[in-house]
């Protein structure tokens, strides 16, 4: 072994002393309610294709139309090679669907945090994030320069505090360097992704007009199945013309891949600009886009209403056994590294996939379980499920 790998190999020794050493797993079939791991179907609690569209023909045949029309690559950056119609269909209904004047999409929801915060604030302004934020918008709060403030989790009065201060601040002359005036930009999930648990979104809103703060709502994991239209839960909670940035990714309920921004149509113009994620890196492939939009238009169909129904029923059979709140992420709280990663060993020998998360995707000594509901598991499904829960003791056999 050379001096690289050496080095690295004992950086590894340290990731697996903490307990937190990560494998791939293969998968050799299609994501679903199964998938089959090392010769072995197991029951799959563990993605976040909630609605079950990932393997459905609908989007399959959708991106497949789009292969042989538009071909498998994409050729560059849209703003260099032109840019391709399945993109501006999935913008297009990506905007109808959220009822924005536009949209944007982009290779990735982590790479649409990056090109959005990036593009919005710099080293003058100021950023104010919830604790529990998905990673790709604390980075992307890093690299954009500006000033990192968080607030505790859901915590107004916290962030309150930090507004004023961050009023303060930009009170002080002198105006930036363009002759603009600072500003603030308050980002936040919807549903959070590794709780479950909801943003005030109505109390934020409000804070948000008191201040003059900018507002973003990541709404990866609410888009599709919130709301009366599921347009996600600042529809739910009547304040979708309260947010300034709607985010979201393509790659859960829409049963694809990418991420998207919605929003006016300065606000696209201005990403199309400044975005850099966007602008220096190739377009998604064609199939991705139509698959995509595919999805986009079947959850709002009658057929995405009954998805949605299904998921929220399967949901609330294991939260009644789990005591939780009843979402569709449903995290069973471990503690400690080893053993999540001993009690999800135990589950794949029952038959079923939950993935055990630990640091850093939470904090140190918070690792759990996060199980995932989604509308494509069967009754038969669901109760093995909780045979096998049971079978682990993590719900009671009463
Ligand atoms: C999954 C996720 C992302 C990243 O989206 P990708 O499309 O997977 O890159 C961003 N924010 C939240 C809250 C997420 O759960």
């Amino acid at each position: 072994m050379n001096a690289f790998d050496e080095e690295l190999n004992s950086r590894l020794a340290e990731i697996r002393g903490q307990g937190l050493y990560r494998q791939l797993s293969r998968v050799d079939s299609p994501q679903g309610p199964r998938v089959e791991i090392g010769g072995q179907s197991l029951l799959n609690f563990s993605s976040n294709d909630y609605l079950g569209l990932a393997n459905d023909p609908i989007l399959k045949e959708a991106a497949a139309a789009a292969l042989h029309k538009f071909g498998a690559g994409s050729g560059a950056s849209r703003l260099i090679c032109g840019s391709l119609a399945p993109h501006h269909d999935l913008e297009d209904a990506l905007a109808a669907f959220k009822g924005a004047e536009a949209a944007l999409s982009f290779s990735s929801g982590y790479a649409t945090a990056l090109g959005a915060i990036c593009a919005l604030v710099d080293n003058n302004d100021v950023i104010v994030v919830d604790k529990l934020v998905h990673a790709s918008i604390v980075d992307a709060a890093r690299l954009s320069g500006a000033k990192l403030r968080v607030f505790g989790h859901n915590n107004l009065n916290d962030l309150a505090k930090i507004l004023q201060w961050a009023d303060r601040r930009h009170a002080a002359p002198p105006l930036t360097p363009a002759g603009r005036r600072p500003r603030t930009l308050i980002v936040t999930e919807s549903i959070f992704s590794m709780d479950g648990d909801q943003a005030p979104l109505r109390e934020l809103a409000a804070l948000k007009e008191k201040t003059g703060a900018w507002l973003m709502v990541d709404d990866a994991h609410a888009s599709g199945l919130y709301g009366k239209s599921r347009r996600g839960l600042p529809e739910e909670l009547g304040v979708a013309d309260k947010i300034d940035v709607h985010m979201g990714t393509l790659g859960k309920a829409f049963g694809a891949a990418g991420g998207y921004i919605c929003g006016s149509r300065t606000l696209i113009d201005f990403l199309i600009n400044r975005a850099r994620s966007f602008i220096f890196s190739t377009a998604p492939v064609p199939a991705a886009a139509a698959a995509a939009a595919a999805g986009v238009r079947f959850v709002q169909s009658d057929a995405g209403e009954q998805r949605r129904n299904r998921l929220w029923s399967n949901a609330a059979l294991v939260s009644r056994h789990l005591n939780t709140q009843g979402g569709a992420i449903i995290p069973i709280m471990i503690g400690g590294e080893e053993k999540a990663v001993q009690m999800a060993a135990a589950l794949r020998k029952e038959g079923v996939f939950i993935p055990a998360i630990r640091h850093p995707t939470v904090s140190q000594g918070q690792a759990r379980l996060r199980l995932t509901a989604t509308a494509a598991h069967s009754r038969a499904e669901m109760e093995q499920l909780l045979s096998a829960l049971r079978a682990v003791n993590l719900i009671s056999n009463s």
